[in-house]
């Protein structure tokens, strides 16, 4: 009984926010750019990072701190790819026309928490088909329930019968024909208008899909689907509109149309060729490889009950050539970002992709670089994400020990702090105060 006492009020985030806390960390790595360094102090204040001290310098003594003298402390993770609305099981197809939204919204909820407790405390969500994604982003700003900071892109723009189209090989009656509400567009006006819609709906990033799909129940191949002037037309009414956006592509003809048209990133990249990593470079485009989604695939593909005919047939294609064609644009300079498609894969396994990126020839570094700068620089937040400095989000994740040594210890971490608040501690769950505005 004590003890469950002990647990539970040491477990609430014990000041207001405005109290100023510490968190002392064994070894700190302000971000993976520069030195890690040893014995530091955070000083934590209203959610952000108000500055950082190292041995020599003045420490408080009269605040409450944090001990993670023991851990390895870095920057949170941002995953730029992740769809917390759902996760792919044998009975995602049937799920698609049973359950309610409101069943959806109460998924999302927990899958926002799995992936914030593995450390990833930024996530962009690429493509939901329904509206839970707002509604579970807004409930995590206010501080409600625990979750990573969500950029959310809505529904994704596709043509119709394309990739993002989500009435593929159902029952034609079960469905009315699907349009800009969906994020089914033809032509520039509607390309334009679902783009629009998305924005008014609350969206903070745009998603396209250039080509065919691995997971949409259709035998249109994995290239391109939108025309050239489709493309620029949803890319120039989302930068119009202050949104930065990001196609999904796997074949290299789509590919390359979407990096002629000015895309922000490409999510995916399976079969980029020499065309494509030219346009890379002379556009400054992100990639983002998702090599986890690649293996959960080809994993399932082999089991003759998970996907219908043409999907596991697809999976099995693009699956293997993902992680080559990452090797390939690591080695030519391209930019890489981090993501993982969970949703696909399961969530809270997002750290899994670092090692996965290391087999593609990526150095430790590079891997946990793409995980922070680099994804926060994707993301638009590099003043404010991405490194633990003054000014920052105080979200950090705490390690066992050095990644570079052993990146599997990114797969376990022993906390993790969000906006100063936290999440994980010494392994364990911390229970989570709402915060509410009527207090
Ligand atoms: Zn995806």
């Amino acid at each position: 009984m004590f003890s469950l006492f002990l647990a539970a009020t040491c477990a609430l985030s014990p000041l207001p926010q405005s109290e100023l806390q510490g968190v002392h960390c064994g070894q700190f790595w302000s971000d993976p750019t520069v030195d890690a360094q040893t014995n530091v102090l955070l000083l934590i204040r209203e959610g952000k990072i108000e500055q950082v001290l190292t041995a020599g310098e003045d420490w408080p003594e009269d605040i409450l701190i944090h001990d993670l003298t023991k851990a390895f402390v870095m920057p949170g993770w941002i995953d730029c790819h992740v769809h917390l609305t759902g996760e792919l099981s044998r009975e995602s197809r049937m799920e698609y026309v049973t359950q309610s939204e409101a069943a959806v919204t109460l998924r999302t909820v927990l899958y926002a928490r799995r992936t914030v407790e593995a450390g990833f405390t930024t996530v962009r969500d690429l493509g939901a088909d329904t509206g839970a994604i707002f509604a579970v982003r807004d409930s995590i700003t206010r501080g409600e329930i625990p979750g990573p900071l969500i950029l959310a892109a809505g529904s994704a723009v596709t043509p119709s019968g394309g990739h993002g189209d989500p009435t593929h090989g159902f029952r034609e009656t079960l469905f009315d024909l699907p349009g800009i509400s969906e994020g089914v567009a033809d032509g520039v006006a509607q390309c334009r208008a679902a783009v629009r819609h998305q924005v008014r709906r609350g969206a903070d990033v745009i998603k396209l899909t250039a080509t065919g799909g691995v997971l949409s129940d259709t035998a249109a191949g994995t290239d391109q689907q939108f025309f050239e002037d489709e493309l620029s037309a949803i890319i120039d009414t989302a930068h119009m509109l202050g949104r930065r956006v990001a196609a999904h592509a796997h074949g290299s003809a789509g590919m390359a149309a979407a990096l002629r048209a000015g895309v922000d990133s490409i999510e995916h990249g399976s079969f980029l060729n020499e065309e494509c990593l030219t346009l890379f470079l002379e556009h400054e485009t992100w990639l983002v490889p998702t090599l986890h989604a690649g293996q959960t695939v080809v994993t399932y593909a082999e089991d003759p009950d998970w996907f219908p005919p043409e999907i596991a047939r697809k999976a099995r294609e693009v699956g293997p050539v993902m992680m080559s064609s990452l090797g390939k644009a690591h080695k030519a300079g391209v930019r890489i970002a981090f993501g993982t498609d969970c949703g696909v894969g399961a969530h809270g396994r997002n750290a899994e992709e670092f090692s996965l990126m290391m087999r593609a020839g990526m150095s430790p570094t590079a891997v946990l670089t793409a995980a922070t700068r680099g994804a926060a620089q994707l993301c638009g937040l590099e003043a404010s994400h991405g490194r633990l400095a003054p000014g920052f989000a105080a979200d950090l994740v705490a390690l066992g020990g050095d990644p570079r040594v052993s990146i599997e210890l990114t797969e376990r971490p022993v906390a993790v702090m969000r906006g100063g608040r936290k999440i994980l501690w010494q392994g364990q769950r911390v229970a989570w105060k709402e915060v509410s505005p009527q207090k």
